[in-house]
């Protein structure tokens, strides 16, 4: 589990090209083992990508070789998982074998699909699909979000154990939507937000840190977000909830990856090191967070224009 010490892989685009797909978000909760990925969404992401490079050859050898460190970290960490023989355990196999072959066409490099296997799992663990995700979610609100005057906020709760965590995640998403209607009915304040659900674990506590990171368009809409939800959550600390104006690279710092795979921990000496989240506890996570669309548009979010 060692390599997982720097699974960060940046998807480098520019702004406005067109890499979106609507059959690829569809699998974006795919669970389903047996679900043939949506044809020419992932696929068309990953030509987009030989094809970014200076020259074609350099380029698409570049690409390969972030795959290929993206595929060098997935494979242990989904065999780990599937290891566990939990409920997901088919769903983890999908990931060893995620864009297991490639076919080449022409200048064009993509996932071979025939046959069934080799194609793209779309699972949110895999950081071979992550990569494709969180270029795809940028390229669709990072333009809306330019025009905003952007308040990041971070919204808490009290951590929860294992057993608690799916219950938890349920009544934050209520509690969001409760805050909102009562923003925009009651407090009569225009309320424009991109949401984004996280999830950490704490190894000394052993216990689970779900929160939101939201990102609020203008300033009173955020600061009635956070009064709305420490109404709903009289018992979450109130300094623990926060915000701040959105600097350069806020949409981008929030589709990184939903759960973070290293975790920061203090040491007793008071040193910080970075340690690998066990898998017994992404199981946790990621098994809460089954079937839910984790980044969400709030109201006033439409996609780019060709952003489709
Ligand atoms: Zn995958």
């Amino acid at each position: 589990m060692a390599p997982l010490a720097a699974p960060r892989t940046r998807a480098r685009r520019p702004a406005g090209q067109n890499v979106g797909g609507r059959g690829a978000r569809a699998s974006e909760g795919n669970q389903g083992p047996e679900r043939a990925p949506a044809k020419g969404s992932l696929d068309t992401l990953a030509q987009l990508d030989q094809k970014a490079g200076p020259s074609t050859a350099t380029g698409a050898a570049a690409k390969l070789q972030k795959r290929a460190r993206s595929k060098f970290f997935s494979v242990p960490l989904a065999t780990s998982l599937a290891e566990l023989r939990g409920p997901l355990e088919k769903s983890y196999r999908n990931t060893i074998y995620c864009a297991h072959r490639l076919v080449q066409e022409g200048d064009q490099l993509r996932a071979d699909v025939a046959g069934g296997a080799g194609g793209y799992c779309g699972n949110r663990w895999c950081l071979v699909c992550s990569r494709v995700r969180i270029a795809r979610a940028i390229t669709r609100y990072a333009p809306a979000i330019e025009g905003w005057r952007g308040y990041m906020v971070t919204l808490t709760i009290p951590n929860v154990g294992a057993a608690e965590l799916p219950g938890a995640i349920e009544g934050m998403h209520r509690a969001f939507t409760a805050a909102k209607r009562a923003i925009k009915r009651t407090d009569r304040i225009t309320f424009r937000a991109l949401r984004k659900l996280e999830c950490t674990h704490n190894q000394v506590r052993g216990d689970f840190h779900p929160h939101f990171h939201v990102i609020v368009d203008g300033e009173a809409g955020a600061r009635a977000l956070v009064r709305r939800w420490l109404e709903a959550y009289p018992e979450a600390v109130a300094a623990a909830q926060d915000v701040r104006p959105c600097g350069a690279g806020s949409a981008k710092e929030l589709f990184k990856y939903f759960t973070k795979l290293v975790t920061k921990v203090q040491t007793k000496g008071g040193a910080v090191i970075s340690r690998v989240t066990p898998p017994e506890a992404l199981d946790v996570i990621f098994r809460a967070m089954r079937g839910r669309r984790v980044g969400a548009p709030q109201t006033g979010m439409h996609a780019q224009p060709g952003a489709r």
